[in-house]
């Protein structure tokens, strides 16, 4: 019989009252391998539940015992974090190292967090007025959401948990259906760090369990990652039951190839940020703009990589893997068949590819197209997929007016040998990421993560300053004590006459 991947609450699996479920595929080979539960509103209530009652005591622990809690957490993932990419290859199906690569980035949120202290301290201004002094503290929500995507089962969580833990908050993670066990894992990661049971809990299933989280009056806050429609949808419930929501949504990332770049640089970056992960990355370069006369040749240096790429199983020495499901890798597919209808030139075609893996795997291949235009919907619509199409432009303003239109502002890159036209495109576009001559450009810990326009709705981003502010909330004290010469005590204790 299969496994069914539970809930995890008050620090132990949870059944959960809901029989239903959802099956879990291994994309390489096309196997059912579990199923997943899928929570009823009444399941969704009993882990709130247990997040608001581990509140008070989590968030009156010092900070002393938080961060020992969180170090202790960094240094098991960091001994561990090979059995959390091999799951995650299981479910998602990317190649193994490129799963430890998205491990080694949420660890780098976890580092972060690791200086909460720090970053929780308040201001302090003395006499203000006479004998008032005026401070502020940083006090933690409550129980918060997090609800993720497929495409990053582990590291977009820990964008959000690590920083929402150390100031003190409980969590309610709901992972995406298609690949539920990294969380499970990381549940159990937090028990043997020594975190008190119900400050970290796990709540699976689909629009059912998510509506209660978005209107549940326990639930202080919601952290979104996923498509823009749910991202739009998740923004303008959560906001209207009074929640304090960050919804990240969709991305079509654009690369600008000027005349003087590096073009062999250039390519490389392409052929990583457009097929890395299947281009099932929020960060992927879908859409590769070549300003001038440098278009043949950079396609051409492109599609030399590009064909000697390796599709397989994520476990083999694979450059790339399948897709998450069956639906969307023919979804995927269906594009490269509207593009070629529309005029778009296959390149390099991944719809037959021969795969390193089992015959009924998800398998599509990376896909060039050349000469696309803006009205195609292989360049319109976000595609999810190993589809990297080569637009051509004669001028930096044409790129840039492509980039600044698109609804979508996520990601970006120019690659060029001129520092002042970088430093006139990171001022003029209206994308949230910029890269220069560096392809995915995913800031630091330290530095928030977010896009622009609909790529997320809310003001704050993830992670760095923008997390913390995100998970507490300000409070300001103005006190007045006057001096003790006002028939307070006698200052001349301890008077042991
Ligand atoms: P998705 O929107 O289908 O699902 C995201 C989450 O929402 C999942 O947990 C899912 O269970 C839930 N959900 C799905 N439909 C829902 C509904 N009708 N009501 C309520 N909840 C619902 O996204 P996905 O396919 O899992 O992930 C891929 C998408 O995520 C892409 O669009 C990608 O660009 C985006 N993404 C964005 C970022 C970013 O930083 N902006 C990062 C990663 C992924």
């Amino acid at each position: 019989m299969q496994a069914t991947v539970q809930h995890w609450c008050n620090g132990t699996f949870f059944e959960g009252t809901s029989s239903a479920t959802a099956p879990v595929t291994n994309p390489a080979t096309g196997q059912v391998t579990g199923q997943v539960a899928l929570g009823s509103a009444a399941d969704a209530q009993a882990v709130i539940d247990a997040a608001a009652a581990a509140f008070p005591a989590w968030r009156d622990a010092s900070l002393a015992k938080r961060t020992q809690v969180l170090f202790r957490f960094r240094e098991l993932l960091n001994e561990r974090k090979g059995e959390l990419a091999e799951i995650i290859t299981s479910e998602h199906g990317k190649v193994v190292s490129d799963a430890l690569g998205e491990v080694g980035r949420g660890q780098e949120v976890v580092e972060f967090a690791c200086g909460i202290p720090h970053l929780l301290k308040g201001g302090f201004t003395e006499n203000a007025s006479t004998k008032v002094d005026v401070y502020s503290i940083r006090q933690p929500l409550g129980p918060v959401a997090i609800i993720s995507p497929f495409n990053f089962p582990a590291m977009v969580p820990m964008w959000f948990f690590p920083v929402a833990i150390a100031a003190g908050n409980t969590v309610v993670l709901k992972p995406s259906e298609k690949d539920p066990s990294a969380s499970l894992w990381l549940a159990a990661l937090w028990k043997e760090a020594g975190l008190p049971d119900g400050v970290f809990n796990v709540l699976q299933g689909d629009k059912t369990v998510v509506d209660e989280l978005l209107t549940n009056p326990k639930i202080k806050s919601v952290s979104f990652v996923g498509s823009t429609p749910i991202a739009q949808y998740v923004y303008a419930t959560g906001t209207a039951a009074g929640k304090r929501v960050q919804a990240l949504g969709g991305a079509k990332n654009h690369a600008v190839i000027l005349p003087d770049a590096d073009l062999d640089l250039a390519a490389d970056a392409m052929v990583n940020a457009g097929f890395g992960s299947a281009g099932e990355r929020c960060m992927a370069i879908s859409a590769c703009v070549a300003v001038g006369p440098i278009a043949d040749d950079l396609v051409a240096k492109i599609t030399e990589r590009t064909v000697g790429l390796k599709t397989g199983d994520g476990t083999k020495d694979s450059d790339m893997g399948p897709l998450v499901t069956k639906a969307h890798r023919d979804k995927v597919a269906s594009y490269i068949d509207a593009g070629e209808a529309d005029g778009a030139k296959v390149v390099v075609d991944g719809r037959n590819v021969v795969a390193d893996g089992g015959a009924d795997g998800f398998w599509l291949g990376p896909t060039l197209l050349d000469n696309v235009t803006p009205a195609m919907s292989v360049y319109t619509d976000e595609i999810f997929g190993p589809v990297l199409s080569v637009l051509r432009v004669e001028t930096y303003d044409e790129a840039l007016e492509l980039i600044n239109t698109n609804p979508y502002g996520n990601g970006t890159a120019i690659f060029t040998n001129d520092g002042g036209a970088a430093r006139r495109f990171q001022n003029e576009v209206e994308v949230g990421m910029v890269g220069i001559n560096v392809p995915i450009p995913v800031p630091m810990a330290y530095y928030s993560f977010g896009g622009w326009k609909a790529s997320l709705f809310g003001d704050s981003h993830a992670h760095g300053m923008d997390g913390v502010n995100f998970f507490t909330r300000q409070k300001a004290i103005t006190s007045r004590w006057l001096d003790p010469s006002h028939g307070g005590i006698d200052l001349g204790f301890p008077g042991n006459k």
